[in-house]
């Protein structure tokens, strides 16, 4: 399977390549030339196995390149003991709905299911294009990415991880959540500024020619984990058809029937994984995007206009506090194969801040994809509501999506079976959780861990339950002018 730009697609490049690459030379995103196609027998052969397995089957179908071995070697690797439950992505029911929890892995968030496996497709890919620098991982992050980021590269032979947050922009639990990172090839440095001090300091050190220069004669070369690699989005898919399969295996439908799946959405990679999932064959009836009050793509389908500029509003659900939804441009793309037009609206967009897509594919769109957004206050409201009617614990991402899709059940009267995508472990977002538990202290380090699970009952993951015991090893700040510097001195 070739894969191709979505401002271009005529040139073609290998999945490695791809993954390799991250961004096409054109600012393009990288999309299969086509949706590979299964049928039920592949489901229901699926059903039979466990997540790894699954996820093997899922990535061969995409990774061509990629023997058999190779990853079922990579499976094992990225999803092991280093997820608390052996399920990696189990489903839980609970008023009426069922909750793919997919926050078992070590940062507690969704961004693990891709970032456990996506350094070791990295290396992978690398060497089969005979690359035999070391990579290295520059990222700068607002909290969870880097946390994820970290996770997934430390100890992977061949590369070396540097995450650059905000000094005073990160929670004080992601604070000490990256503090305390371990590995051997890991580093971890705050930046005197914000977050887009952050990032216009890392885009910089990318641009730098000479500097890229010195690194590879010292052996390294210089790489992004971004959201967009294509790495990142196609282990996404694996679940979908997982939550399928344990739908048939609990007796929640049968094999062959249609389920909708409601998703928290921001950059819409999460759901987008989803669409790939349906056009592959898997029975899935509705996808529900759902967005918190920066609705920018609850608007998109209502309309088919993509407006960015409105308030910026900053709410419970950080990880979806998002304006630019960069994975839609490869929906586009898909739903049109043009990519002159594709290419027209991303221009739009980045000179006015706005594209109109036009009514036909607007209601093609509306299709694929149905939209709903809460606001701050009624995502609270049913944190609490599921607490207590169904004993069931929510964080402010996962009860997002949960409230639309009650919202949408209200409106329409029916109930269709359907799986809610739950992304982060409520413990993760102890504060807003305790809050619309009405139980709030005015605790904010990593006491919250501690206080909400002695409210609840409910156990707490441990990487987050140890943190204030855990040492911390990374404590230096540098001006935003000194970034490069510490690169510098991380790859000597
Ligand atoms: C990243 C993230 C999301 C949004 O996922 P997208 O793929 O960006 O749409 C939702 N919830 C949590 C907890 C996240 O970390």
């Amino acid at each position: 399977m070739r894969y191709v730009s979505t401002r271009e697609g005529r040139q073609t490049v290998t999945a490695s390549q791809a993954i390799i690459r991250g961004i096409a030379p054109d600012g393009g995103l990288y999309v299969p030339q086509q949706i590979p196609a299964v049928d039920g027998a592949f489901i229901r052969r699926l059903c039979g196995m466990d997540y790894r397995g699954r996820a093997v089957e899922v990535l061969g179908l995409y990774l061509e390149e990629f023997s058999r071995q190779e990853l079922e070697d990579i499976a094992q690797a990225s999803y092991g003991e280093n997820f608390d439950d052996p399920a990696i992505a189990p489903l839980r029911f609970a008023a009426g709905a069922a909750y793919l929890e997919l926050w078992h892995g070590p940062t507690s968030a969704f961004k693990d299911m891709a970032l456990q496996i996506m350094p070791r497709l990295l290396t992978a890919s690398l060497r089969k294009n005979g690359e035999e620098r070391t990579v290295s991982i520059l990222v700068a992050t607002s909290g969870d990415t880097g946390k994820a980021a970290l996770e997934g590269f430390r100890d992977v032979p061949g590369t070396r991880i540097m995450v650059f947050y905000p000094r005073d922009g990160v929670s004080q639990v992601q604070k000490l959540q990256m503090a305390t990172q371990e590995g051997r090839n890991v580093n971890v440095v705050a930046v005197n500024g914000n977050f887009d001090d952050a990032q216009t300091g890392v885009k910089r050190i990318f641009a730098d020619r000479a500097f890229a220069k010195e690194l590879d004669g010292r052996g390294y070369f210089l790489s992004s984990a971004n959201s967009i690699n294509w790495g990142r989005l196609v282990p996404q898919i694996a679940y979908y058809f997982s939550a399928y399969c344990d739908m048939v295996t609990a007796g929640q439908i049968g094999l062959g029937q249609e389920v909708d799946f409601c998703v928290p959405t921001g950059n819409f990679g999460d759901i987008l994984a989803g669409w790939y999932a349906k056009r592959m064959g898997l029975p899935v009836g509705r996808l529900i995007c759902a967005s918190n009050e920066n609705n920018v793509l609850t608007d998109f389908i209502a309309t088919g206009v993509y407006d960015k500029n409105r308030p910026f509003h900053l709410t419970s659900s950080p990880s979806m506090d998002i304006l630019v939804s960069s994975n839609l441009e490869r929906l586009l793309y898909c739903l049109t194969e043009d990519a002159d037009r594709v290419r027209g609206y991303m221009e739009a967009l980045s000179a006015q801040g706005r594209y109109d897509v036009g009514g036909q594919l607007a209601e093609a769109v509306r299709r694929e994809f149905t939209g709903g957004y809460c606001r701050d206050e009624d995502g609270k409201e049913e944190i609490g509501r599921l607490w207590r009617e169904a004993g069931y614990l929510a964080d402010t991402h996962t009860a997002v999506a949960s409230r639309v899709l009650r919202d949408l059940r209200e409106k329409e009267g029916t109930v269709r079976p359907t799986v809610v995508v739950s992304t982060a472990s409520p413990f993760k977002f102890g504060g807003a959780v305790l809050q619309a538990l009405g139980a709030h202290t005015g605790e904010t380090g990593p006491g919250l861990v501690d206080e909400l699970a002695a409210l609840t009952g409910v156990a707490a993951p441990k990487p987050l339950s140890g943190l204030g015991q855990r040492p911390v090893r990374f404590e230096r700040w540098v001006e935003k002018e000194d970034m490069e510097q510490a690169v510098s001195e991380f790859l000597s």
